[in-house]
Parts: C-alpha cells; sequence; structure tokens
C-alpha cells in the first residue's frame, strides 16, 4: 500500500507535483499541494519527490 506525505508547512505552491505527476494525483489547494486522487493509482515512478524543490513529498510503499 502506497503512502503520500506532503509537508504542507514547507510546500511553496510551485506545483511542480502536479505537472509531473503521470496519473494526476495532485492539485493545489488554498496554494499548496494536495493529494486529491487515488492513491492506489500511484506507480511509484517518485517523479513528485524527485522534482519537489524542498522535498516536503514522502512516497512511502
Ligand atoms: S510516485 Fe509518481 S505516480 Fe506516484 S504520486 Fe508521485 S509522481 Fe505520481
Ligand atoms: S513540488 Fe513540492 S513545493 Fe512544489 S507544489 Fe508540490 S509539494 Fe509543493
Amino acid at each position: 500500500m502506497v503512502k503520500i506525505e506532503i509537508d504542507r508547512e514547507r510546500c511553496i505552491g510551485c506545483g511542480a507535483c502536479v505537472n509531473v505527476c503521470p496519473v494526476s494525483l495532485y492539485e493545489l489547494v488554498d496554494e499548496k499541494s494536495r493529494v486529491t486522487g487515488n492513491v492506489d493509482t500511484c506507480i511509484l515512478c517518485r517523479a513528485c519527490e524527485t522534482s519537489c524543490p524542498v522535498g516536503c513529498i514522502k512516497i512511502t510503499e
């Protein structure tokens, strides 16, 4: 089971995660990233983690 944690305190709302996720799991809500899609569709590519400039996304299995 995949778990996605976003440290919304540190998110700067750049939208990188929104743009790179191939299954569109992220949306900006109040100028911060939030997972609004179905986490079960995550393909564990880790593009979100690596594209986040402040490293505030953590994916765990
Ligand atoms: S690991 Fe890949 S598929 Fe999963 S949330 Fe991040 S960008 Fe999307
Ligand atoms: S890439 Fe990181 S800083 Fe940018 S919106 Fe996503 S979580 Fe926030």
